[in-house]
């Protein structure tokens, strides 16, 4: 496949060293430190501007199709990704003491998470290599997106998930026909043997932090927030953080609008993570290299014990000045029926994490009530049922009879 000429160079995030697209699939020759896409922002500036995104009509990630490591549209996925809602939630705004609330409403993607943006380019870009078969490690929300949007396409699709992967994203990985290998481990080590089942068999490797065009699709969603806000950068961003990948690609998405002359003002970004599943807060606040740490938390899609892109994550967190704020599962739990009730919008446990998260920042003043700030809903409440009724009352039991309705309405004061 020819290089494209919108693409510099893949930069390593660790040493710093050049590659060439055609040299290279997935981390650093000399290092093995993931690597960064770097685009000739002068020959984009050209295409991709104010003007030509004021005129543009496609309401998908697609919009963004001159600022992606694709050499076209013939490969894309055929159903909708991006362009999710972004929503003014002014009862939640209330509630947390932030008036200028924002929810970026991601669970809206085709498989209910915000992987798809990652998957959709992966799969486009492992199309025009001409790859066969595809795989991933994944907490679930990774592998339920790339089973869902290769689907339909001819290509086989190979998926590693920690068997404590909650049942719905099962169920979409199954439904979509993904080989799907349970591991008896945790996501680490469903990483790792995916890494070595790639190696062996040549498959092509979706997998979070090694794959250098996840972060290229989870860019968009950054252009996305900007645009949506008619231009305005929000003040803050809070993102929930396991691996990384999501607060570094829309990190890199801010600062490709504000390098393109798109936006004037770079926002902070906030990792929100589990308390016991918080590398990339410790190795920020500490200055030191990513540690692993235990990982366990309820929210699945960010129990991560070493994350995959936690420098990068690092990175996102000091260069746009913002900071790391860690959540107990009590406290995610509790927040996926105040988002609810606040916004309309049903967040699994992780996505419910960034509202904890602002709750928490807000009672320590790190956010003025000036401010705006964006939550990212990351994926649907419908991905992980069980956890969201330990946070809700129990529905009411009787027989369809109007007397006991009475009673019912009278004891518990509905009427
Ligand atoms: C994957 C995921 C995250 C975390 O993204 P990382 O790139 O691993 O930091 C957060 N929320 C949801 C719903 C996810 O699926
Ligand atoms: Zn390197």
């Amino acid at each position: 496949m020819a290089a494209m000429k919108k693409i510099k160079t893949l930069q390593c995030i660790n040493c710093g060293r050049d590659h060439k697209l055609t040299e290279v699939k997935y981390t650093c020759a000399s290092c093995g430190g993931n690597l960064q896409v770097i685009y000739d922002y002068n020959l984009i500036k050209k295409r991709l501007n104010y003007e030509v995104l004021k005129e543009n009509h496609d309401l998908t990630l697609w919009r963004y199709m001159e600022i992606l490591p694709l050499a076209g549209f013939k490969m894309i996925p055929p159903v909708q990704v991006g362009w999710t809602p972004l929503y003014k939630v002014e009862r939640l705004g209330a509630a947390a003491g932030v008036p200028n609330l924002y929810i970026k409403d991601d669970g809206r993607n085709p498989s209910a998470s915000f992987k798809d943006r990652a998957s959709a380019v992966v799969i486009a870009r492992a199309r025009e290599l001409k790859e066969k078969v595809i795989t991933t490690a994944s907490t679930g929300n990774a592998a339920s997106s790339l089973a869902c949007l290769t689907g339909s396409l001819d290509m086989k699709t190979v998926i590693f998930v920690p068997e404590i992967a909650p049942a719905p994203k099962v169920a979409q990985l199954l439904v979509f026909g993904a080989a799907v290998i349970m591991i008896k481990g945790a996501y680490d080590d469903a990483f790792d043997l995916c890494l070595k089942a790639a190696a062996e068999y040549g498959w092509y490797n979706r997998s979070t932090g090694i794959n250098p065009f996840t972060r290229e699709g989870k860019k968009t969603c950054a252009f996305e927030i900007c645009e949506q806000m008619k231009w305005e950068t929000p003040d803050k961003v809070f993102v929930s953080v396991g691996d990384g990948n999501i607060i570094s690609g829309m990190w890199k998405g801010f600062v490709e609008f504000h390098r393109l002359g798109i936006i004037e003002k770079l926002p902070q970004l906030v990792a929100v993570q589990a308390e016991k599943s918080d590398a990339v807060k410790r190795a920020f606040e500490s200055g030191g290299d990513i540690q692993p740490v235990s990982g366990e938390t309820i929210a699945d899609s960010i129990s991560v014990s070493l994350p995959r892109d936690g420098m990068a994550a690092v990175m996102a967190i000091r260069d746009s000045k913002g900071f790391a704020v860690s959540v107990t599962d009590a406290e995610i739990l509790s927040a996926i029926p105040e988002i609810a009730r606040g916004s309309n919008v049903f967040a699994e446990p992780a996505a419910a994490a960034t509202y904890a998260g602002l709750r928490k920042a807000a009672k320590e003043g790190k956010v003025k009530d000036s401010e705006s700030v964006v939550l990212l809903i990351s994926g649907n409440g419908l991905k992980d049922v069980q956890s969201a009724v330990k946070a809700c009352g129990r529905p009411f039991h009787i027989n369809p009879d109007m007397d006991e309705l009475k009673k019912l309405v009278a004891d518990n004061k509905l009427a």
